[in-house]
């Protein structure tokens, strides 16, 4: 799947679109849902034009893929949800139920969660 530089986390990046921003760095950008399902529900986004995990992890450069994770993880800790766990969730196309064709993590805590499967 081509790139969407209109989604709506494009537009995030590119400013036209309000978020409540929580980290930033070079290459990643993170950000509160707009509808949580968790007390602590962060978006965590690659600023480079990823559709998709699998396009993340197979054309980002290293340098983004260790600094998308290490954002995930410095997060988490900022967060205080490091001793008491979290969940992290990234959708993928259309069996994964995925909304925004922009890779994201999805960093879920603050709460006992409830099982996964
Ligand atoms: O993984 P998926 O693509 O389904 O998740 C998209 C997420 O983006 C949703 O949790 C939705 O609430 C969030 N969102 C947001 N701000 C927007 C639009 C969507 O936080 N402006």
């Amino acid at each position: 799947m081509a790139y969407d530089s209109n989604n709506i986390f494009a537009k995030i990046l590119r400013g036209e679109i309000p978020c409540t921003k929580v980290f930033e760095n070079d290459h990643v950008l993170a950000f509160n849902d707009i509808a949580p399902k968790a007390p602590v529900h962060v978006l965590i986004i690659p600023k480079g034009a990823y559709v998709s995990f699998a396009d993340f992890s197979a054309n980002a450069t290293d340098e983004e893929i260790v600094a998308l994770n290490r954002a995930v993880g410095e997060i988490a800790r900022e967060k205080g949800i490091d001793a008491t766990g979290y969940r992290l969730l990234a959708n993928h196309a259309e069996h994964g139920r995925q909304d925004v064709p922009h890779y994201h993590v999805h960093l879920l805590g603050g709460a006992d969660l409830g099982p996964c499967f």
